[in-house]
């Protein structure tokens, strides 16, 4: 017997049909001999139009109410989840977040879960109850409802799974797992069996949206071992038991797997940064601390930077990316510091992709930025800007050679599905 936590997302809770068969599928891991939890979200669009009511009521809304409102698409599908399950001969209860209790700041709409407190929760799935969480909820120190932010149902899957010990926590989605990269743009993409909580980390970080980021930080933290795999599932597919979805483990578990393993794991596109730079900035101290600085007080997320080396008159060129979102307000910024930060020029392009291959394996191994920079020049693709991690290099290019760009560095290193 295991424990283990099922985790739904929206498509899969939309409507009382679609409940039916995530309920048949729940009644089939109980009949395996295993505790059950079930985590689930909202059904698919509803927590979008709940967000719209209250910019329609206030558009300058209290987070509090706004987590009010926006909490209730999971009670509803928790409640209907354990109705579906009781039709079914199962015994099951829904836990609200205030119930379990799952305790958070008091961030609201943002909020971080604290501590959840396992014991009625475990003797009542002790007992053969199906314990069902609403997803995105929690409840704040001063006892008022508290959401997660958005996509935060696969945060609560993650830390239930946490609390209760469960031996492993299924997201249950529209995929059937992790891909090398996006299906759409390489059809020989190849499902991954195992990624690392790193790996799962700056792919999530860098646009692939299988898991909310930090669902992946809490399983790295807390060790929770966490399956991928789709809920559009025939009575014949494989149990999950059998882990036909992408497993995310640890660098150690992955070792001990021996699985045949290329030097990259996988490769992501991010169409959602724009490129700014500054001419002429004065080549002195302080004068990069004077550009990053207020836009870090902004809460604007600047990712790749380069500063060129000064030219004989002391003055450099200063780039930079920052989200397509906060593009307006960071050149707005930076426009009305222009002397105080002594720039001639600002210049912004918002038509970039960021393009990273992703992969333990090039820890212990040199040359895969070289590749990468190779394969692209031989396409005649021009690259922007470079950064990289110990296990990630990521380059900027001009977003129209995206699809050709990851098409390419797919094939080089070796992702390319035989046949
Ligand atoms: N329903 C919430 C959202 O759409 C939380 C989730 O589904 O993960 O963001
Ligand atoms: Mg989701």
């Amino acid at each position: 017997m295991a424990r283990i936590v099922m985790k739904f997302g929206g498509t899969s809770m939309a409507g009382t049909e679609r409940i039916r068969r995530v309920a048949g599928i729940v009644k089939r891991q109980q009949e395996a001999g295993h505790e059950v939890a079930v985590v689930v979200s909202a059904m698919a669009g509803e927590t979008d139009r709940l967000v719209n009511f209250c910019r329609e009521a206030n558009a300058l809304y209290d987070p509090a109410e706004y987590d009010v409102v926006v909490s209730s698409g999971e009670q509803v599908t928790s409640g209907l989840l354990a109705l579906t399950l009781q039709s079914m001969g199962c015994k099951a209860r829904s836990w609200l977040g205030w119930q379990a209790p799952i305790k958070t700041d008091d961030a609201h709409a943002k909020a971080r879960i604290e501590d959840i407190d396992p014991e009625g929760v475990l003797a009542s799935m002790a007992s053969g109850e199906i314990a069902v969480f609403p997803g995105f909820q929690g409840v704040s120190p001063d006892g008022r409802v508290t959401t997660l932010g958005r996509g935060g149902s696969d945060t609560s899957a993650v830390a239930v799974a946490a609390a209760i010990g469960a031996d492993r926590c299924d997201i249950y989605t529209d995929v059937d797992g992790v891909y090398t990269t996006d299906p759409r743009i390489v059809a020989k993409a190849q499902k991954l069996p195992l990624v690392t909580y790193e790996e799962m980390l700056e792919l999530a970080s860098v646009g692939s949206k299988v898991l909310q980021t930090r669902s992946v930080s809490l399983a790295m933290k807390e060790n929770v071992r966490v399956q991928v795999l789709s809920s559009f599932i025939d009575e014949n597919a494989p149990s999950a038991d059998d882990l036909p979805g992408t497993m995310i483990v640890s660098d150690e578990e992955l070792e001990e797997s021996d699985m045949e393993r290329q030097l990259i794991t996988g490769i992501a596109a991010d169409k959602n940064e724009a490129k700014v730079t500054l001419t002429r900035v004065p080549d002195r101290p302080g004068a990069v601390a004077s550009i990053f600085t207020p836009l870090a007080e902004a809460n604007i997320n600047v990712d790749m930077i380069i500063q060129n080396v000064a030219k004989e008159k002391g003055e450099t060129d200063v780039t930079f990316t920052a989200p397509m979102a906060d593009l307006a307000r960071t050149l707005a910024m930076l426009e009305e510091r222009k002397e105080q930060i002594g720039f001639y020029r600002l210049i912004s392009n918002d038509s970039v992709a960021k393009i990273s291959v992703v992969g333990v394996g090039m820890r212990s191994h040199a040359g895969v930025a070289a590749t990468m920079f190779k394969t692209l020049a031989d396409r005649g693709i021009n690259i922007q800007a470079i950064t990289t991690s110990e296990i990630k290099v990521s380059v900027l290019i001009d977003a129209d050679e995206t699809e050709l760009a990851v098409r390419v560095l797919h094939s080089a290193y070796g992702l390319d599905a035989k046949g």
